[in-house]
């Protein structure tokens, strides 16, 4: 197992945290000299608040343990592409590099709809590594949204 994917497992933990109280499954861990320095998983739902990404809750963590918002030597491992809220935060707190599961076609600004962890008009630009574990995180989702459109057609159309 490569290092990137050993930080992987560790978000995909983080992201089944998620599932398990029926959030949409993401989650995130970032890597600071080898070591995760902060964990964080999607609450949306729970916490009824746009701001619970696993990736803000995570920066939050790193920059409260650190005793530093920027986050210059650290590595972000998340399960899901970044939406823009969380690519903006990345790009504000100077991460080095971050590392993604799976892609997200639909909402993800690390190279789908756009990538603004590499736009060269800002003062930074992250690293970016694709498709670690891809597999693994895209089943994970997958599997939660099916689960979720069949509790809703029980629901609707009770036996
Ligand atoms: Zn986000």
């Amino acid at each position: 197992m490569t290092a990137d994917e050993k930080f992987m497992k560790a978000a995909i933990t983080q992201a089944r945290k998620a599932y398990a109280i029926d959030e949409v499954p993401i989650g995130c861990v970032i890597v600071q000299n080898d070591k995760i320095i902060a964990r964080g998983y999607n609450r949306r739902n729970i916490d009824k608040n746009t701001l619970a990404h696993a990736e803000l809750s995570a920066i939050r963590k790193a920059s409260k343990k650190t005793g530093d918002w920027r986050l210059e030597d650290c590595t972000m491992y998340v399960t899901l592409e970044p939406c823009q809220m969380c690519a903006g935060a990345i790009v504000q707190s100077r991460m080095k590099r971050v590392v993604i599961g799976s892609m997200n076609a639909k909402a993800g600004c690390a190279g789908s709809i756009l990538n603004l962890l590499q736009m060269q008009q800002f003062n930074h630009q992250v690293e970016i590594t694709r498709g670690v574990r891809e597999e693994e995180c895209s089943q994970m989702l997958s599997q939660f949204f099916r689960e979720l459109r069949e509790r809703k057609k029980r629901k609707a159309d009770p036996v």
